[in-house]
């Protein structure tokens, strides 16, 4: 049976010129990139490379540029390794409920520790208010992160302002970019983003790789103790093949970016418009005009989602519920009830997230399956 891929929220696959790109470092290329002989050489010589082309992605700086295990990790070294490398200047950080649990248990964990943490609520389309971010500041307050984008909504929060609003009471702003990389231009200078998250497998990279942005000047204690490697920052040995992937991908998303999200923008909104207009009592999620190209995320009435998508896969139809990282979670989605939505709602709920092989027919397939198990 064909398999229909709509989870790309979740990870996407690793693109052809993507694996080309890495196979040498497997192989041959096999040096470790903290060894002065040439084979290790070599392997500096590509984490450089793809270290500019995350760079140039960012409109960052090369050294501002540490890689990591996943976009987990970066989460958790930008907040917690912030938060023990400034703790002399306050204890308040400021975050929101709809946060992935990369970020949202790394604030959990600095509460233990002493910390105090304002979760700012968000509206019914999942936008912060930036009355409330600016009322929650205080004296104490060293850090605001706030995400780029929603995985499960897909909403775009207000980075601009937000940036301005920290940058005027000199508190640094961190962003998980993770949805957004690729689906969004990021300038991290003119949005004033100080710290930001991104992980290869959202975009066309291998599982198991990802980058934190830490912008020149900003001090943060590493988390994981042993060598000096990313710049004494993040002990361990580089992943180098997926680093070159990452770098590899990163570039390529950019450089098709226009044409990458109008396709995606034509995929989603075929399927909305289909739903809205064949599916009764269903309702779409998310703010309609601030939301990643991808993203579908809707609700249908006396429908449990989990059975939905038990029988999608017996068409070879991948989509998800809440998010994938919740999926052995029994509790409703964080996301969900933050914005307000019905539990009823909530319980038939099925996020879409489309990719760049996806296409209209595919779309139609879906949204054919959907009808028929709905009804
Ligand atoms: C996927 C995701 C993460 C986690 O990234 P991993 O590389 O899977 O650890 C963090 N934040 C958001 C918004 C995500 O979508």
């Amino acid at each position: 049976m064909k398999i229909r891929y709509f989870d790309h929220a979740a990870t996407t696959p690793v693109r052809e010129e993507v694996i080309k790109e890495m196979l040498p470092y497997f192989g041959i290329e096999y040096g470790n990139a903290s060894v002065m002989y040439s084979l290790g050489r070599n392997a500096k010589r590509a984490m450089k490379e793809a270290r500019r082309r995350v760079a140039k992605a960012l409109n960052a700086d090369m050294n501002e540029i540490y890689f990591t295990s996943c976009g987990s990790e970066s989460d958790n070294l930008a907040i917690k390794g912030f938060a023990y490398a400034n703790k002399d200047k306050g204890n308040h950080i400021i975050t929101t409920k709809i946060e992935h649990h990369a970020v949202l248990d790394s604030c959990k964990t600095l509460e233990k520790q002493g910390f105090n943490v304002t979760y700012l609520g968000v509206d019914e389309e999942g936008r912060i208010s930036l009355e409330e971010l600016t009322n929650a500041i205080t004296d104490q307050t060293i850090l605001i992160s706030i995400m780029f984008a929603n995985n499960e909504i897909g909403t775009i929060e207000p980075i601009e302002e937000i940036g301005k609003i920290a940058k005027e009471k000199n508190i640094i702003f961190h962003t998980d970019a993770v949805q957004a990389i690729g689906n969004v231009k990021i300038d991290v200078k003119r949005l004033n983003i100080d710290m930001l998250s991104l992980s290869g497998h959202k975009f066309y990279a291998p599982k198991g790789v990802g980058a934190l942005y830490v912008k020149n000047g900003i001090n943060f204690t590493k988390l994981q103790d042993g060598g000096g490697q990313e710049n004494n920052k993040r002990a361990g040995t580089e992943n180098v093949a997926e680093i070159v992937g990452l770098g590899k991908a990163i570039e390529i998303i950019y450089n098709e970016y226009e044409e990458y999200n109008e396709s995606l923008k034509k995929l989603r909104d075929h399927y909305i418009t289909r739903v809205q207009n064949e599916i009764k009592d269903s309702k779409v999620n998310g703010d309609m005009l601030r939301r990643l190209p991808g993203n579908a995320n809707i609700s249908f009435k006396n429908v449990m989602g989990s059975k939905l998508l038990f029988e999608l896969d017996r068409y070879g139809i991948c989509a998800s519920a809440g998010s994938a990282c919740s999926t052995n979670n029994v509790e409703p989605s964080h996301v969900l009830t933050a914005i307000g939505l019905d539990k009823d709602l909530i319980e038939g709920t099925l996020r879409v997230s489309f990719g760049k092989d996806n296409t209209i027919d595919d779309v139609d397939y879906l949204v054919d399956k959907i009808k028929e198990i709905v009804n």
